[in-house]
């Protein structure tokens, strides 16, 4: 099964000049999207970690099935103001500005180990910042996965810098 039959080029999405990657047809076919979940954990059934670490909103739809299927636990990111306990917060470099993601202070243990998820790596902020949170939690970084990477743009470059494994089922 080749997944990039299963996603959408969206021109002029959100703006004029940019092309959206849209993966809602990988989610709406179910071997499809049942493939993305099991590449995924293919790629990483030997990598040891004990959580998921996800951002919302896609990141959410592939890392939480991930997680019941690796038989881990599972941890959202989410923007401020949205998790109710006590938040840990990160701000993180955009193309143009910056952006904050939180997540529990209590979600990760010092010393875990965590494999970051994502939809999709464009500019490698988004990751960036869910790397941050991690380290600053004191986990241990064993794989970051994604099912889309954009190769024209910094991330794969970021991913490099930062010395992490990482995997994208299409590119
Ligand atoms: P980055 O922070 O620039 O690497 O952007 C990645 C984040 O933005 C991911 O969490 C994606 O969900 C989202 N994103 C950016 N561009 C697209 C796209 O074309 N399709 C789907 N999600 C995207």
């Amino acid at each position: 099964m080749n997944l990039r039959d299963y996603v959408r080029d969206i021109p002029d999405y959100p703006k004029k000049g940019i092309v959206f990657f849209d993966i809602t047809p990988i989610l709406s076919d179910p071997d499809a999207f049942r493939h993305a979940v099991d590449c995924l954990a293919e790629k990483f059934k030997d990598c040891g970690a004990t959580k998921i670490v996800a951002a919302e909103a896609r990141g959410f739809i592939f890392g939480a099935p991930l997680a019941y299927k690796m038989g881990i636990g599972f941890v959202p990111v989410r923007k401020p103001g949205k998790l109710p306990f006590k938040n840990r917060c990160v701000t993180y470099d955009l193309e143009y500005g910056t952006d904050t993601l939180c997540m529990h202070e209590d979600a990760i243990a010092p010393g875990e180990k965590v494999l970051v998820i994502d939809d999709l790596l464009a500019t490698g902020g988004t990751v960036e910042g869910m790397l941050k949170l991690v380290a600053e939690a004191g986990g241990e970084i064993v794989g970051c996965g994604f099912v889309i990477q954009l190769g024209f743009l910094d991330g794969p470059k970021r991913m490099q810098d930062a010395g992490q494994e990482h995997c994208f089922l299409l590119e």
